[in-house]
Protein backbone atom coordinates (compact mmCIF):
# COMPACT_ATOMS: atom_id res chain seq x y z
CA UNK A 1 0.00 0.00 0.00
CA UNK A 2 1.08 3.78 -1.13
CA UNK A 3 -0.68 6.63 0.90
CA UNK A 4 -0.51 9.11 -1.68
CA UNK A 5 -0.41 12.50 -0.51
CA UNK A 6 -2.08 15.62 -2.13
CA UNK A 7 -1.06 19.21 -1.63
CA UNK A 8 -4.41 21.15 -2.48
CA UNK A 9 -5.82 18.62 -4.40
CA UNK A 10 -2.66 18.04 -6.57
CA UNK A 11 0.18 15.66 -6.16
CA UNK A 12 3.98 16.37 -5.91
CA UNK A 13 6.68 14.69 -7.48
CA UNK A 14 7.66 12.87 -4.22
CA UNK A 15 4.21 11.52 -4.23
CA UNK A 16 5.06 9.66 -8.10
CA UNK A 17 8.58 8.64 -6.69
CA UNK A 18 6.48 6.41 -3.37
CA UNK A 19 4.07 4.94 -5.77
CA UNK A 20 7.55 4.04 -8.26
CA UNK A 21 9.13 2.64 -5.18
CA UNK A 22 6.29 0.77 -3.95
CA UNK A 23 6.14 -0.83 -7.43
CA UNK A 24 9.37 -2.08 -7.49
CA UNK A 25 8.61 -3.32 -3.56
CA UNK A 26 5.58 -5.55 -5.46
CA UNK A 27 7.61 -6.72 -8.01
CA UNK A 28 9.54 -8.05 -6.15
CA UNK A 29 7.56 -9.90 -4.08
CA UNK A 30 5.04 -11.08 -7.30
CA UNK A 31 2.36 -9.50 -5.72
CA UNK A 32 -0.29 -5.86 -6.35
CA UNK A 33 0.25 -2.81 -5.23
CA UNK A 34 -2.94 -0.43 -3.60
CA UNK A 35 -2.41 3.39 -3.58
CA UNK A 36 -4.65 5.59 -1.46
CA UNK A 37 -5.55 9.46 -1.59
CA UNK A 38 -7.53 11.12 1.34
CA UNK A 39 -9.46 14.51 0.79
CA UNK A 40 -10.43 16.06 -2.24
CA UNK A 41 -8.59 15.28 -5.59
CA UNK A 42 -10.06 15.07 -8.64
CA UNK A 43 -10.81 12.06 -10.52
CA UNK A 44 -8.64 12.81 -13.09
CA UNK A 45 -5.41 13.68 -10.78
CA UNK A 46 -6.11 10.35 -9.14
CA UNK A 47 -5.55 8.17 -12.03
CA UNK A 48 -2.54 9.67 -12.59
CA UNK A 49 -1.48 7.34 -10.10
CA UNK A 50 -1.82 4.25 -12.32
CA UNK A 51 0.68 5.47 -14.67
CA UNK A 52 3.43 4.90 -12.18
CA UNK A 53 2.42 1.37 -11.44
CA UNK A 54 -0.83 1.40 -8.98
CA UNK A 55 -2.69 -1.64 -9.22
CA UNK A 56 -5.86 -0.27 -7.36
CA UNK A 57 -6.26 3.44 -6.00
CA UNK A 58 -8.65 4.08 -3.19
CA UNK A 59 -9.73 7.66 -2.81
CA UNK A 60 -11.28 8.69 0.67
CA UNK A 61 -13.54 11.54 0.17
CA UNK A 62 -15.16 12.23 3.77
CA UNK A 63 -15.51 15.81 4.51
CA UNK A 64 -14.50 15.21 7.94
CA UNK A 65 -10.99 14.30 6.23
CA UNK A 66 -11.14 17.82 4.01
CA UNK A 67 -7.93 18.77 5.82
CA UNK A 68 -4.74 16.48 7.26
CA UNK A 69 -5.47 15.27 11.33
CA UNK A 70 -2.58 13.18 12.00
CA UNK A 71 -4.80 10.50 13.58
CA UNK A 72 -7.41 10.04 11.46
CA UNK A 73 -4.98 9.61 8.49
CA UNK A 74 -3.45 6.92 10.19
CA UNK A 75 -6.50 5.16 11.35
CA UNK A 76 -7.63 5.29 7.74
CA UNK A 77 -4.50 3.84 6.40
CA UNK A 78 -4.05 1.25 8.59
CA UNK A 79 -7.40 0.10 7.95
CA UNK A 80 -7.09 0.04 4.01
CA UNK A 81 -4.00 -1.70 4.70
CA UNK A 82 -6.11 -4.45 6.64
CA UNK A 83 -8.68 -4.47 4.32
CA UNK A 84 -6.08 -5.03 1.25
CA UNK A 85 -3.88 -7.19 3.32
CA UNK A 86 -0.63 -4.99 2.83
CA UNK A 87 1.72 -5.66 4.62
CA UNK A 88 4.42 -3.20 3.33
CA UNK A 89 3.09 0.54 3.28
CA UNK A 90 5.03 3.26 2.09
CA UNK A 91 4.58 6.99 2.76
CA UNK A 92 7.07 9.68 1.28
CA UNK A 93 8.89 11.07 4.19
CA UNK A 94 7.24 14.84 4.21
CA UNK A 95 6.55 16.68 6.88
CA UNK A 96 3.23 15.14 7.08
CA UNK A 97 4.30 11.70 6.27
CA UNK A 98 7.03 11.95 9.27
CA UNK A 99 3.74 12.23 11.77
CA UNK A 100 1.79 9.69 9.86
CA UNK A 101 4.67 6.83 10.14
CA UNK A 102 4.84 5.98 13.64
CA UNK A 103 1.09 6.41 14.04
CA UNK A 104 0.14 4.04 11.03
CA UNK A 105 3.36 1.55 12.14
CA UNK A 106 1.46 1.50 16.06
CA UNK A 107 -1.99 0.58 14.50
CA UNK A 108 -0.10 -2.29 12.40
CA UNK A 109 2.12 -3.12 15.01
CA UNK A 110 4.83 -2.66 12.43
CA UNK A 111 8.36 -2.38 12.56
CA UNK A 112 9.37 1.64 10.48
CA UNK A 113 12.16 2.70 8.39
CA UNK A 114 11.82 6.30 8.51
CA UNK A 115 13.97 8.06 5.47
CA UNK A 116 14.80 5.25 3.49
CA UNK A 117 16.98 5.82 0.20
CA UNK A 118 17.17 2.61 -1.44
CA UNK A 119 14.85 -0.31 -2.56
CA UNK A 120 14.80 -2.76 0.33
CA UNK A 121 16.59 -5.79 0.03
CA UNK A 122 14.92 -9.45 0.35
CA UNK A 123 17.18 -12.41 0.87
CA UNK A 124 16.57 -15.71 2.78
CA UNK A 125 13.44 -14.10 4.71
CA UNK A 126 15.09 -10.80 5.62
CA UNK A 127 13.71 -7.52 4.67
CA UNK A 128 16.58 -5.03 5.10
CA UNK A 129 16.62 -1.13 4.26
CA UNK A 130 19.07 1.38 3.53
CA UNK A 131 17.93 4.58 5.41
CA UNK A 132 19.64 7.95 6.78
CA UNK A 133 20.94 8.54 10.19
CA UNK A 134 22.08 10.88 12.45
CA UNK A 135 20.39 13.74 10.93
CA UNK A 136 21.48 12.47 7.41
CA UNK A 137 25.12 12.32 8.90
CA UNK A 138 25.29 8.54 8.29
CA UNK A 139 23.67 5.65 6.20
CA UNK A 140 22.18 2.45 8.56
CA UNK A 141 20.87 -0.63 7.13
CA UNK A 142 18.65 -1.90 9.20
CA UNK A 143 16.22 -4.68 9.58
CA UNK A 144 12.75 -4.96 9.95
CA UNK A 145 11.67 -8.12 11.37
CA UNK A 146 8.16 -7.85 11.80
CA UNK A 147 4.54 -9.10 9.43
CA UNK A 148 4.08 -5.71 8.53
CA UNK A 149 6.33 -2.90 7.46
CA UNK A 150 6.15 1.01 7.12
CA UNK A 151 8.42 2.78 5.18
CA UNK A 152 8.93 6.08 4.69
CA UNK A 153 11.09 7.55 1.39
CA UNK A 154 13.13 10.23 1.60
CA UNK A 155 12.19 12.16 -1.57
CA UNK A 156 14.32 12.47 -4.64
CA UNK A 157 16.57 9.45 -3.58
CA UNK A 158 14.27 7.19 -6.25
CA UNK A 159 13.89 7.53 -9.76
CA UNK A 160 10.07 8.07 -10.83
CA UNK A 161 9.27 5.45 -13.06
CA UNK A 162 6.47 5.15 -15.24
CA UNK A 163 4.23 1.74 -15.19
CA UNK A 164 1.11 2.36 -16.41
CA UNK A 165 -1.74 0.21 -15.55
CA UNK A 166 -4.91 1.22 -16.56
CA UNK A 167 -6.26 1.14 -12.96
CA UNK A 168 -9.03 3.71 -11.99
CA UNK A 169 -10.24 5.44 -8.73
CA UNK A 170 -12.72 3.95 -6.66
CA UNK A 171 -14.48 5.16 -3.49
CA UNK A 172 -13.30 4.06 -0.10
CA UNK A 173 -15.45 4.38 2.86
CA UNK A 174 -14.11 4.69 6.51
CA UNK A 175 -15.79 6.03 9.17
CA UNK A 176 -13.66 8.09 11.50
CA UNK A 177 -13.92 7.45 15.46
CA UNK A 178 -14.21 11.13 17.31
CA UNK A 179 -11.24 10.09 19.10
CA UNK A 180 -9.23 10.78 15.92
CA UNK A 181 -9.94 14.22 16.30
CA UNK A 182 -8.33 14.99 19.73
CA UNK A 183 -5.97 17.27 17.86
CA UNK A 184 -7.27 18.98 14.86
CA UNK A 185 -5.27 21.38 12.52
CA UNK A 186 -6.37 24.60 11.81
CA UNK A 187 -4.49 26.82 9.34
CA UNK A 188 -1.46 26.41 7.82
CA UNK A 189 0.23 29.58 7.20
CA UNK A 190 2.09 29.85 4.40
CA UNK A 191 4.24 32.25 2.07
CA UNK A 192 2.13 32.28 -1.60
CA UNK A 193 3.92 30.84 -4.79
CA UNK A 194 6.88 29.70 -3.05
CA UNK A 195 8.29 26.23 -3.91
CA UNK A 196 8.21 24.08 -0.90
CA UNK A 197 11.88 23.48 0.74
CA UNK A 198 11.51 19.98 1.46
CA UNK A 199 10.20 18.96 -1.79
CA UNK A 200 12.89 21.22 -3.73
CA UNK A 201 15.28 19.93 -6.57
CA UNK A 202 17.20 22.79 -6.20
CA UNK A 203 17.83 24.66 -3.14
CA UNK A 204 19.91 28.22 -3.11
CA UNK A 205 21.08 29.01 0.43
CA UNK A 206 22.18 31.63 2.31
CA UNK A 207 24.84 32.52 5.16
CA UNK A 208 25.63 35.17 7.17
CA UNK A 209 28.55 35.59 4.69
CA UNK A 210 25.72 38.08 3.18
CA UNK A 211 26.08 40.16 5.93
CA UNK A 212 22.24 41.13 6.37
CA UNK A 213 18.42 40.56 4.71
CA UNK A 214 19.17 43.67 2.34
CA UNK A 215 21.25 41.24 0.34
CA UNK A 216 18.88 38.47 -0.12
CA UNK A 217 18.14 39.41 -3.47
CA UNK A 218 21.11 37.41 -4.48
CA UNK A 219 19.89 34.30 -3.11
CA UNK A 220 16.07 35.19 -4.02
CA UNK A 221 17.39 36.11 -7.61
CA UNK A 222 19.54 33.21 -8.33
CA UNK A 223 16.95 30.74 -6.96
CA UNK A 224 13.53 32.44 -9.15
CA UNK A 225 16.03 31.77 -12.28
CA UNK A 226 16.84 28.69 -11.44
CA UNK A 227 13.20 27.75 -10.01
CA UNK A 228 14.30 27.18 -6.44
CA UNK A 229 13.58 27.35 -3.36
CA UNK A 230 15.24 29.27 -0.98
CA UNK A 231 17.13 28.53 2.70
CA UNK A 232 19.64 29.76 4.99
CA UNK A 233 21.58 29.10 8.12
CA UNK A 234 20.64 28.67 11.23
CA UNK A 235 22.03 32.35 12.37
CA UNK A 236 20.67 33.78 9.42
CA UNK A 237 17.02 32.93 10.49
CA UNK A 238 18.21 33.31 14.70
CA UNK A 239 18.56 36.81 13.59
CA UNK A 240 15.74 37.35 11.79
CA UNK A 241 17.02 37.80 8.57
CA UNK A 242 14.62 34.96 7.08
CA UNK A 243 12.12 32.94 8.34
CA UNK A 244 12.42 30.09 10.27
CA UNK A 245 10.98 27.74 8.06
CA UNK A 246 14.06 28.18 5.57
CA UNK A 247 16.78 26.67 8.50
CA UNK A 248 18.35 23.72 7.17
CA UNK A 249 20.74 21.47 9.32
CA UNK A 250 20.07 19.46 12.33
CA UNK A 251 18.40 21.78 14.44
CA UNK A 252 16.63 22.91 10.82
CA UNK A 253 14.84 20.98 7.73
CA UNK A 254 16.78 18.26 6.21
CA UNK A 255 16.72 18.71 2.68
CA UNK A 256 17.78 16.34 -0.31
CA UNK A 257 17.80 18.18 -3.33
CA UNK A 258 19.42 17.27 -6.98
CA UNK A 259 21.25 20.88 -6.69
CA UNK A 260 22.26 22.69 -3.11
CA UNK A 261 24.18 25.91 -3.41
CA UNK A 262 25.38 27.64 -0.80
CA UNK A 263 26.57 31.33 -1.03
CA UNK A 264 28.47 32.69 2.34
CA UNK A 265 27.80 29.31 4.49
CA UNK A 266 31.08 27.92 6.23
CA UNK A 267 29.70 24.76 6.34
CA UNK A 268 29.74 23.85 10.17
CA UNK A 269 28.86 20.17 11.08
CA UNK A 270 25.43 21.23 12.34
CA UNK A 271 24.60 22.99 8.95
CA UNK A 272 25.75 19.84 7.00
CA UNK A 273 23.75 17.12 8.51
CA UNK A 274 20.30 18.75 7.12
CA UNK A 275 22.38 18.51 3.68
CA UNK A 276 24.60 16.14 3.11
CA UNK A 277 22.37 13.84 0.90
CA UNK A 278 22.45 16.18 -1.78
CA UNK A 279 22.91 14.84 -5.00
CA UNK A 280 25.59 18.08 -6.36
CA UNK A 281 26.58 20.57 -3.99
CA UNK A 282 28.16 23.78 -5.15
CA UNK A 283 29.86 26.27 -2.41
CA UNK A 284 30.42 30.14 -2.91
CA UNK A 285 32.41 31.12 -0.22
CA UNK A 286 35.24 33.94 -0.33
CA UNK A 287 37.43 31.85 2.29
CA UNK A 288 39.27 29.20 0.22
CA UNK A 289 39.41 27.16 3.94
CA UNK A 290 36.25 26.92 4.82
CA UNK A 291 34.87 23.60 5.37
CA UNK A 292 32.55 23.44 3.31
CA UNK A 293 34.31 22.86 0.78
CA UNK A 294 35.43 19.24 1.33
CA UNK A 295 31.78 18.17 0.77
CA UNK A 296 31.39 20.57 -2.21
CA UNK A 297 31.13 18.96 -5.81
CA UNK A 298 31.98 22.51 -7.09
CA UNK A 299 33.24 25.24 -5.30
CA UNK A 300 33.99 28.81 -5.78
CA UNK A 301 36.28 30.66 -4.16
CA UNK A 302 35.42 34.20 -4.45
CA UNK A 303 33.15 37.48 -2.67
CA UNK A 304 29.74 36.55 -3.17
CA UNK A 305 28.84 40.01 -4.29
CA UNK A 306 31.01 39.53 -6.98
CA UNK A 307 30.17 36.15 -7.94
CA UNK A 308 26.18 35.86 -7.34
CA UNK A 309 25.75 38.55 -9.92
CA UNK A 310 27.73 37.06 -12.78
CA UNK A 311 26.02 33.42 -12.00
CA UNK A 312 22.28 35.13 -12.25
CA UNK A 313 23.56 36.66 -15.36
CA UNK A 314 24.74 33.32 -16.97
CA UNK A 315 21.94 31.32 -16.09
CA UNK A 316 19.74 34.03 -17.70
CA UNK A 317 21.97 33.87 -20.76
CA UNK A 318 21.56 30.17 -20.89
P1 LIG B 1 29.48 31.75 9.63
O1 LIG B 1 30.02 30.60 10.37
O2 LIG B 1 29.68 33.10 10.20
O3 LIG B 1 30.11 31.68 8.17
C1 LIG B 1 29.97 32.66 7.20
C2 LIG B 1 30.77 32.22 6.00
O4 LIG B 1 30.61 33.17 4.97
C3 LIG B 1 32.27 32.09 6.25
O5 LIG B 1 32.73 30.82 5.81
C4 LIG B 1 32.88 33.21 5.44
O6 LIG B 1 34.14 32.86 4.86
C5 LIG B 1 31.85 33.39 4.36
N1 LIG B 1 31.83 34.74 3.80
C6 LIG B 1 31.91 35.92 4.46
N2 LIG B 1 31.79 36.95 3.59
C7 LIG B 1 31.63 36.40 2.37
C8 LIG B 1 31.47 36.95 1.07
N3 LIG B 1 31.41 38.29 0.87
N4 LIG B 1 31.35 36.09 0.03
C9 LIG B 1 31.41 34.76 0.22
N5 LIG B 1 31.56 34.19 1.42
C10 LIG B 1 31.68 35.00 2.49
N6 LIG B 1 23.67 25.86 11.88
C11 LIG B 1 22.89 25.61 10.80
O7 LIG B 1 23.09 26.19 9.72
N7 LIG B 1 21.86 24.74 10.91
C12 LIG B 1 21.57 24.06 12.05
O8 LIG B 1 20.62 23.28 12.08
C13 LIG B 1 22.37 24.31 13.20
N8 LIG B 1 22.14 23.66 14.35
C14 LIG B 1 22.99 23.86 15.41
C15 LIG B 1 22.80 23.12 16.57
C16 LIG B 1 23.68 23.28 17.66
C17 LIG B 1 23.45 22.49 18.90
C18 LIG B 1 24.75 24.20 17.55
C19 LIG B 1 25.70 24.38 18.68
C20 LIG B 1 24.92 24.92 16.40
C21 LIG B 1 24.06 24.78 15.31
N9 LIG B 1 24.22 25.50 14.13
C22 LIG B 1 23.44 25.23 13.06
C23 LIG B 1 25.22 26.60 14.02
C24 LIG B 1 26.49 26.16 13.34
O9 LIG B 1 27.38 25.58 14.27
C25 LIG B 1 27.20 27.35 12.68
O10 LIG B 1 27.43 28.33 13.65
C26 LIG B 1 26.37 27.98 11.54
O11 LIG B 1 25.99 26.99 10.62
C27 LIG B 1 27.21 29.03 10.84
O12 LIG B 1 26.40 29.74 9.93
P2 LIG B 1 27.04 30.50 8.69
O13 LIG B 1 27.88 29.53 7.94
O14 LIG B 1 25.93 31.20 8.00
O15 LIG B 1 27.91 31.64 9.39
Amino acid sequence: LVYAENTEGKFKKSVFEAVSYARAIADQNNTSLTAISIGNVDAGILNELAKYGADKILNVANDQLKNFVNQAYASVIASAAKSEGSDVVVISNSFSGRGLAPRVAVKLEAGLADGTVALPEQNNGKFTVKKTAFSGKAFATIELTSANKIITLTPNSYQVTEKPTGATAQDFSVEPKESDFRAVLKEIAKAAGKISLPDAEIVVSGGRGLKGPENWHLVEDLATELGAATACSKPVSDAGWRPHEEHVGQTGIAVSPNLYIAIGISGAIQHLAGISSSKVIVVINKDAEAPFFKVADYGIVGDAFDVVPKLIEAVKAF
